[in-house]
């Protein structure tokens, strides 16, 4: 699925995403994205959290901005216990 539109940005350089494009992302009222900018090109990614470790993403336990899933939680407890 393709979709390509143009808007206008406000003066404080906010764009208003249309919601075809949020439906499409499943983008609900405050979820986060990523803006990367590669060349002439700005990639907006749902942002989906993941584990520091691992890269996983199920049964992650969150500190302030940073995840880390329960295998890798477990697997440090047993480092640390040897
Ligand atoms: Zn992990």
């Amino acid at each position: 699925m393709k979709i390509s539109t143009v808007r206008r940005t406000d003066g404080l350089g906010r764009v208003v995403l249309p919601e075809e494009l949020r439906s499409a992302l499943g983008l609900g009222e405050g979820a986060s994205v990523r803006l990367t900018l590669e060349g002439r090109r700005v990639i907006l990614e749902k942002e989906t959290p993941q584990c520091a470790l691992c890269g996983c993403t199920e049964n992650l336990y969150t500190q302030g901005e940073s995840a880390v899933c329960a295998q890798c939680i477990q697997a440090l407890a047993e480092m640390a216990s040897l």
